[in-house]
């Protein structure tokens, strides 16, 4: 169905109560909040696939008003970011309807590495044939020994200007309290932040919440290659687990965490 008029039925019929999409303005596509109000504002609905995350506005909006119904335009990564925020109740499912666009040809000549296209590998296959990235043209990695790749990866650590861009634009970043900002992990008005410590909790969280959007990497002003970084601790809950984020809406191995736990004292022996 045509995507204007699919978008202006959710919004008619009261199925939704505003609709993320984008829209030009001064020549730059911007993302919008399309509204009944003003519902032929969406003749100007923009479907070529700008990269801002709108699951990240859901869900400023809906921690504003949890009964908000938003319609969304969503890619692939886009649905997966989004059944990764019901997995962490950011967002609850049965308020969100989507509208699927795939890739376009120009984004996938940028992206087309996304991991999601591709078999995963496991362990065994890892410890046979090291990092599996020979057919991207980051395969630096892939090529060196544990020793060279640690170096590197300092190397690429210490262009960082802690500008936040990476967690700023990460759909899955949704912490209100960030450990990056504080003072006891990260020492304030310190370049570049202490290595490899900033960017190892950041990893650390990525483990079993990144979707492999690709956004951090292309909003790193030090063209610092991050994908790569949280696809290897990606691959290492796979091996665990067998969890992959985002795929399906399913419970997250790590869950526990944030999650009040009421523990009962077993009875004492007197
Ligand atoms: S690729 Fe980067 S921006 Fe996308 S989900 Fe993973 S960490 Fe976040
Ligand atoms: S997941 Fe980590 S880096 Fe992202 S917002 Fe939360 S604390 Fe910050
Ligand atoms: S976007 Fe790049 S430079 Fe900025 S904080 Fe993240 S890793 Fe560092």
């Amino acid at each position: 169905m045509d995507m204007v008029k699919a978008a202006k039925e959710l919004l008619l019929q009261d199925r939704v109560d505003i609709f993320l999409g984008y829209r030009k303005l001064d020549g730059h596509q911007i993302p919008h909040g399309f509204t009944k109000a003003h519902v032929d504002d969406l003749d100007q609905l923009e479907i070529s696939l700008n990269r801002y995350p709108l699951e990240k506005i859901a869900c400023d909006l809906a921690q504003k008003d949890p009964t908000l119904k938003i319609g969304i335009l969503a890619r692939d990564c886009s649905q997966r970011a989004l059944n990764l925020l019901y997995t962490w109740d950011q967002l609850n499912p049965e308020n969100i309807e989507t509208l699927t666009v795939n890739c376009c040809p120009s984004s996938l000549s940028t992206h087309g590495d996304c991991s999601y296209l591709k078999p995963k590998t496991t362990g065994e296959y890892k410890k046979a044939h090291g990092i599996d990235y020979n057919d991207s043209p980051k395969d630096f990695m892939a090529e060196h020994d544990s020793q060279d790749r640690l170096s590197r990866w300092m190397y690429e650590f210490q262009k960082c200007i802690k500008c936040y861009g990476c967690r700023n634009i990460c759909p899955v970043c949704f912490c209100k309290e960030c450990s990056l900002e504080h003072p006891n992990l990260v020492e304030p008005g310190v370049l570049p932040p202490e290595v490899p410590i900033f960017h190892l909790i950041r990893a650390t969280h990525m483990a079993g919440r990144c979707i492999d959007c690709g956004l951090c990497e292309d909003a790193c002003p030090a063209h610092i290659p991050l994908r790569m970084l949280y696809r290897e601790v990606n691959d290492a809950v796979f091996d665990i687990f067998g969890y992959v984020p985002g795929d399906h809406i399913e419970k997250s191995p790590f869950s526990i965490i944030g999650k009040t736990v009421e523990l009962t004292p077993a009875p004492m022996d007197v």
